[in-house]
């Protein structure tokens, strides 16, 4: 074959590999759904807003310790839903579950199909010591300034509970009345980790007592967030989180016989325990391009602009490119492995004692389906030193993963694309806990949503400084929870 030819066939087999490409990626079009705009919704944006505010400068600050609660500002909390949900607290029967946590029924015409739940929580966390002064509004004056509600729990979650509880004010005023029973749980402690006293525990587990088994649960932990990369997307990502993490910290020591340090050894327990963590952060959990991650990469990449749709229409050829790109920056890693971090430790209690213990603190975030006891199998395999301790101190196990072709699930998905057309709708994995895992035991179809359009900026502010949530993003969030309700509980 002479060189002429040669290059010829090597050209054209590349130019039929680019048309290949350019048909794979001209087929790769966001899926076909049902986008006719849905009829208007009646909300009333105006005393939405003014009750956000008013609930954010009462301070259900949650504590660990029990005792440090002010337990004075949840009754007065109890008391504002009372005067503000009049219609609600008419119709609706109510109970406190637990120390503080509210239990709402609203009897369905049919009491044989499973009732649906919207939860939600009403504590707060605190504001960090030392940063009040950053505030440009103050953390608990639920000021209405510059197009956004300011305060603590804007976003986490007064935002979200307000909603719900607007939103069957404003069905009832409508004349609504579901055929499913709806259930609204408001826990009062969900912002602290793991508390033995667990309102919303306490409350599925009350439930559970009574029989109920329930259709669907919706809590806080996806939002909408809007998405601009400039030329390649530019979209809203309404993430719906079916799972959550896990997390547990374990404690990876080593005892020594101490003594004075003026005649130590080469190495102390500390200087042997540094080894150890070497160890653990060298050996990562093995990271897998999940459903969920697969879902988001297809789900996004069908409304990418040409050269990045060209790349991501490859899916599962795709996915060892991706693993070893989402494993290298830690915000991406977290969505394809179980996390380490090495965050305490500890040696003598003097600068001139040996240590006789030297201890660090691990904390994992897990993902779903792996356990905690599979995490202390790993750290025994990877740490050679075999005279360490490894102790859990405490942790969650991980949630079970919820449907994406539930009654749920679809009624999410089809709002919020009828909603907006530039709503990209994708199962998600959240990362932090909420109270949703509580209710595994009584509902397969858990998912962790809340339908208010985030700038990406703001989610920095969740628990952090000048938390606050623009007044724009309103309108369809309470539209979102009323279509929601009358989708899934009328019948
Ligand atoms: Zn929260």
């Amino acid at each position: 074959m002479n060189k002429k030819l040669k290059v010829g066939l090597a050209l054209g087999a590349v130019g039929s590999l680019v048309a290949a490409n350019m048909i794979k990626a001209a087929k790769f079009v966001p899926e076909k759904k049902e986008t006719a705009p849905l009829e208007p919704e009646r909300v009333n944006v105006e005393r939405y807003t003014q009750n956000l505010s008013d609930a954010i400068k009462i301070k259900t600050i949650s504590n660990a310790d029990a005792d440090k609660v002010d337990w004075s500002e949840f009754d007065k909390f109890h008391s504002f839903l009372r005067e503000r949900f009049p219609l609600l607290h008419e119709k609706l029967s109510v109970e406190v579950v637990g120390r503080a946590s509210l239990l709402y029924k609203w009897e369905g015409k049919n009491p044989e199909l499973d009732p649906i739940a919207l939860l939600s929580h009403q504590d707060v966390v605190p504001i960090s010591a030392g940063t009040e002064a950053d505030w440009e509004h103050e953390p608990f004056s639920g000021d209405i300034a510059d197009g956004y509600v300011w305060g603590r729990g804007s976003l986490d979650m007064k935002n979200h509970l307000i909603g719900v509880m607007e939103s069957v004010e404003t069905l009832l005023e409508d004349g609504f009345e579901p055929v499913r029973t709806v259930y609204i749980c408001l826990g009062h402690n969900e912002e602290v980790v793991a508390s033995p006293d667990n309102g919303a525990k306490q409350m599925s587990a009350l439930l559970e007592s009574r029989g109920v088994r329930l259709d669907s649960v919706l809590d806080e932990g996806g939002a909408i967030l809007d998405i601009n990369v400039p030329g390649v997307l530019d979209k809203n990502l309404a993430g719906i989180g079916i799972a959550e993490k896990g997390y547990c910290d374990y404690e990876v020591s080593l005892s020594a016989k101490g003594g004075h340090s003026s005649s130590p050894p080469n190495h102390t327990a500390l200087g042997k325990l540094a080894d150890v963590i070497k160890d653990i952060e060298n050996n990562q959990f093995k990271s897998e391009i999940t459903p969920i991650v697969s879902a988001i990469v297809d789900k996004v990449g069908r409304n990418t602009s040409f050269p990045v749709r060209a790349v991501l229409c490859h899916g599962k050829a795709l996915k060892p490119v991706l693993n070893v790109v989402m494993k290298n920056i830690p915000a991406a890693a977290s969505f394809v492995r179980t996390t380490t971090a090495v965050t305490m430790a500890s040696g003598s209690p003097q600068a001139n004692v040996l240590p006789q213990k030297a201890s660090v603190a691990v904390n994992f975030r897990v993902m779903p389906g792996m356990t905690i006891a599979d995490v202390k199998t790993h750290l025994e395999k990877v740490i050679r030193n075999k005279d360490v301790e490894i102790r859990l101190i405490g942790g969650q196990e991980p949630s079970n993963v919820s449907p994406t072709d539930s009654r749920a699930f679809k009624a999410i998905e089809e709002i919020c694309t009828r909603m907006n057309s530039d709503n990209i709708v994708a199962p998600y994995l959240v990362m932090g806990g909420t109270d949703a895992r509580n209710y595994q035991n009584i509902c397969e179809n858990v998912y962790r949503y809340s339908p208010f359009l985030l700038d990406t900026t703001l989610l920095t502010k969740t628990h952090g400084t000048n938390e606050k949530i623009a007044i724009a993003s309103f309108e369809d969030g309470l539209a979102f929870f009323k279509r929601y309700i009358k989708t899934l509980a009328g019948c």
